[in-house]
């Protein structure tokens, strides 16, 4: 069976056919690094770090390069490190915030067993290309120099014509109705209202950069011109799969193909354009203000990292979530029972009941319950095949004692009342063992009697 993917410019599942079936090419836009990340962040990432792992079983891991920036200019990073390192030159304060915050952001996703990607670009790093860029958008006239900020104009991209797409294409908008709508009060140094920035003067303090163009203030870009300059420079003017959430289809995405677009004569940046639903916290929107913004790094204080990875591939990727604690309860119930019969098992091939619904744009759902019905019948099956979807990277043993550390139960405690117990049933004192097997369940642990021994576990 053949992968089929759902292109958000064409609002439709296509056979992925790739450009270069020995240089698989995928980008993702990755996280603005500032903060911690929250469990809405954390979707995007399982999500393409599966679509990453299929990719690789499909084509061969040499085969597959996957791209995920890490953004470190941004307002917001300025003025976290304002508020944080007031002491500090600007540059030197950003610099401690970006590398804390890009620190937090890989111990969380690597909790989360997701694949580091192939390359991890920071914007900082690739002002070169974005100046590049924009050059060439200015020389071919689809972008212009107005009071030390460089635009892109929208209007002359689709008066043009010439082989590119028309924008407004990848979000299903008109660009009439966008001028139409836009904001009044627009800039200034603005020709049209729906012109967006490339390139803009740095205020002082600010990170700045020699600008295009022949501006003589320093400078720094926007945001958009950022992600075309990282896939350019390690993809090339063309590529496979261009992913992300559904909130940057616009303007974001838009942006980014105009801009690769007009700058390299393109009909297309990528070939399959992917989006992520949102997430939701118990029904409502995650928000400070609401209180129930929820970073993965808190999370992972009281649920392992393949929890959170099974609960949220549940949902199939383009549905909303809704992210709860009694679904957190039943994933986490789950992965022990898969962990106790199959993470010490050799693993067998994937199986087909499992690869078959990802086949099918990376239907989830219908995988895990595949999982369900290989448990009763094939367990290498089985351990294979949740290893595919990245599960099981630690031992059972390892699972059950994190299981008991997370709890607080005292492993050594539990041993002594087990022993105690062992030698009450010795001396047929089955009141004196009943008690102590209730006092063991009551402190959340459950014990099973076999011709062994005692063993016992965290009851969850
Ligand atoms: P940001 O750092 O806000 O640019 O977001 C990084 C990634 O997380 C982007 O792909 C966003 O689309 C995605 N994202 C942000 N919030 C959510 C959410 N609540 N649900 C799903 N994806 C989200
Ligand atoms: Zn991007």
């Amino acid at each position: 069976m053949e992968l089929r993917l759902h292109d958000t410019l064409t609002r439709e599942k296509r056979t992925f056919v790739p450009l270069d079936p020995k240089n698989v090419r995928m980008y993702v836009c990755g996280p603005t690094v500032y903060d911690f990340a929250h469990i809405g962040n954390a979707r995007p990432v399982i999500v393409f770090d599966v679509l990453f792992r299929l990719l690789r079983h499909l084509y061969g891991e040499a085969n597959v390069k996957y791209v995920r920036n890490i953004t470190d200019v941004d307002d917001k990073i300025n003025d976290r490190a304002a508020r944080d390192f007031p002491g500090l030159p600007l540059n030197e304060a950003i610099r401690k915030v970006t590398e804390q915050t890009g620190k937090q952001f890989h111990a969380d996703v690597d909790a989360l067993g997701a694949l580091r990607p192939t390359v991890e670009p920071r914007a900082t790093e690739h002002i070169g290309e974005m100046r590049e860029i924009i050059e060439k958008l200015i020389a071919g006239g689809f972008a212009y120099v107005a009071e030390d900020h460089v635009l892109f104009s929208p209007q002359a991209m689709n008066a043009a014509n010439a082989g590119l797409p028309r924008y407004g294409a990848l979000s299903n908008r008109s660009l009439d109705e966008m001028v139409a709508g836009a904001r009044v009060d627009v800039a200034p140094y603005k020709k049209g209202n729906t012109d967006f920035v490339l390139w803009k003067p740095s205020k002082p303090g600010e990170p700045s950069w020699p600008s295009p163009a022949g501006i003589a203030a320093q400078g720094r870009p926007g945001w958009h011109i950022e992600c075309s300059a990282m896939a350019w420079k390690h993809l090339g003017e063309h590529f496979d799969i261009h992913g992300g959430g559904i909130d940057l289809v616009f303007p974001h995405h838009e942006n980014e193909v105009a801009q690769t677009c007009c700058a390299f004569h393109q009909q297309r940046m990528a070939n399959y354009w992917m989006h992520n639903g949102f997430l939701q916290v118990e029904s409502e929107k995650m928000s400070k203000s609401l209180g129930n913004f929820i970073t993965i790094h808190e999370l992972l204080k009281d649920w392992p990292g393949e929890v959170l990875r099974l609960n949220m591939l549940k949902t199939h990727y383009r549905s909303p979530i809704d992210w709860t604690m009694k679904s957190l309860e039943e994933s986490a119930k789950t992965l022990d029972d898969w962990y106790r019969i199959a993470a010490d098992a050799v693993p067998g091939e994937p199986d087909a009941s499992v690869v078959e619904p990802l086949l099918d744009d990376l239907n989830t759902p219908q995988a895990i319950a595949a999982l369900h019905g290989l448990r009763g019948n094939d367990i290498a099956g089985l351990a294979g095949s949740l290893r595919l979807l990245g599960f099981l990277a630690e031992s059972a043993a390892q699972w059950e004692r994190r299981k008991q550390q997370a709890s607080g139960v005292d492993a050594k405690e539990v041993e002594r009342l087990i022993a105690e117990r062992t030698a009450a049933r010795g001396r047929k004192d089955f009141k004196e063992s009943d008690r102590i097997r209730d006092l063991l369940a009551t402190m959340g642990v459950a014990i099973k009697d076999s011709k062994e021994g005692t063993t016992w576990e965290i009851a969850r």
